[in-house]
């Protein structure tokens, strides 16, 4: 049955490329070697011009990194992705790949930290500026671009605000002023989110999240979607006789491949595994999610609860228009949920007093994780940058797993006992 008439479910794990092993291994094997060996010169020359397809060199392309990027890229319904060792590497290629200098970014003013911190720090040193905004606000949006932009660029849910970016009306605007409108993805995932449905150009993914399977490898993947005309982009001018392929090109031939910022065999290898049982876990941990907002709600020592699934949220029906992706399955925004205590020494002491939930910096593990942003991720920035943000000092932000979720609500209701 041709892949594309595959439910999403089977299409993870029955994909193109998992029927290749040569010696029909079920598990696809870990082509761990750098270099791939040729009969001829002429082959070899044909590889290195692209006339035929195959591996020369694992910095490049590799089998078991190739798996995975197929995976991602059916998934996305895309035209094709790149793997990459971080989510980090992923949004920095993909933008080095889309700009030159003089070309402006507008972004969300709520990111994770330390993509705010390449936009605003690292970037500027190159000469690409970004202007931070209210994505959902369309005239504070519309104010910010001018002849210099080229790439609007957002989360789907921002962290640890738990805002909702209305994807829709951004894609309206970017497309008005022939702006390539990035997104990351990695929160929500294929699973929740169909990104090329809401007119996104291009996916990233921190496959380090949910998509490696609990945390076992970090990783990063950009998922280009088809559906934008690369001859408008200035920086992709040399790759325009690729049409379709410009920007995959550009990366694969000179940005991924110069900078070297590869995933993995082995990091692939986990991550296909760990792809293969996303929509489980992903869905336990978004149902522990919900159940415990909404305990956290009725809670009294709570000041406020942010999860966009929760009704009483500014986010709920933008949520349940978006994060819908899986037919029969309503809707779910993600596994991440923040809330206030009275102040930070409350904050410290129920994170202090939980057992079970792990005091750690990640998200979207198969373990519960908590931490106190302000003193942590965001600690490198002002305290005028922080409230601005919404990251106050009584916030604590919750990753939730896939434990039972009546031991989750009996270690958080101790711990805030004693806070
Ligand atoms: N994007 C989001 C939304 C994240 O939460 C993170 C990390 O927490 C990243 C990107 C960076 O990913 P990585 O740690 O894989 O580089």
């Amino acid at each position: 049955m041709p892949a594309q008439n595959l439910r999403f479910d089977t299409r993870i794990l029955h994909g193109p490329g998992h029927e290749k092993d040569v010696h029909n291994s079920i598990r696809f094997p870990i082509y761990a070697g750098v270099a791939f060996g040729f009969e001829s010169a002429q082959d070899m020359e044909d590889a290195f011009l692209h006339r035929k397809p195959s591996h020369a060199y694992s910095r490049i392309t590799n089998p078991s990194v190739q798996l995975f990027e197929q995976t991602l890229t059916q998934l996305e319904n895309g035209l094709g992705a790149i793997a990459l060792s971080s989510g980090m590497a992923a949004i920095t290629n993909a933008l080095l790949a889309l700009l030159n200098t003089g070309d402006t970014i507008i972004a969300s003013k709520y990111l994770f930290g330390n993509t705010r911190s390449l936009l605003e720090e690292t970037f500027k040193g190159f000469g690409i500026q970004s202007k931070l905004v209210d994505v959902n606000n369309e005239k504070e949006l519309e104010n910010a671009i001018d002849e210099h932009s080229r790439v609007i660029f957002c989360e789907t849910i921002t962290n640890p605000q738990m805002n909702v970016s209305d994807c829709s009306l951004i894609s309206k605007v970017a497309k008005k002023h022939n702006l390539i409108f990035v997104v990351d993805n990695t929160v929500t995932t294929p699973y929740l989110f169909n990104a090329k449905e809401h007119g996104i150009n291009v996916v990233l993914h921190s496959t380090t999240k949910y998509i490696s399977g609990g945390a076992t490898s970090v990783g990063g993947a950009i998922v280009d979607l088809g559906n934008y005309d690369w001859t408008l982009i200035p920086a992709l001018k040399k790759y325009h006789n690729h049409t379709r392929f410009a920007f995959l090109s550009r990366l694969r031939k000179e940005v991924y491949r110069n900078f070297g910022s590869c995933m993995s065999p082995q990091a692939a290898y986990l991550q296909t595994l760990g792809l293969e049982t996303l929509s489980l876990r992903i869905s336990k941990s978004c149902d522990n999610a919900l159940f415990i907002a909404q305990c956290l709600e009725k809670n009294t020592k709570i000041k406020s609860v942010n999860y966009p699934g929760l009704e009483s949220s500014d986010f709920y029906h933008l949520a349940r228009a978006q994060f819908n992706n899986i037919e029969g399955k309503g809707f779910a925004p993600g596994g991440v949920i923040s809330f206030e205590l009275g102040n930070r020494d409350e904050a410290f002491n129920f994170i202090n007093h939980l057992h079970l939930v792990k005091r750690a910096t990640n998200i979207n593990d198969n373990k519960s994780l908590i931490i106190h942003p302000a003193s942590t991720i965001f600690s490198d920035f002002s305290s005028k940058d922080k409230k601005e943000m919404g990251v106050t000092d009584n916030l604590v932000r919750l990753s939730v797993g896939i434990e039972d979720v009546k031991d989750l609500m009996d270690d958080i209701d101790q711990a805030l006992v004693r806070a």
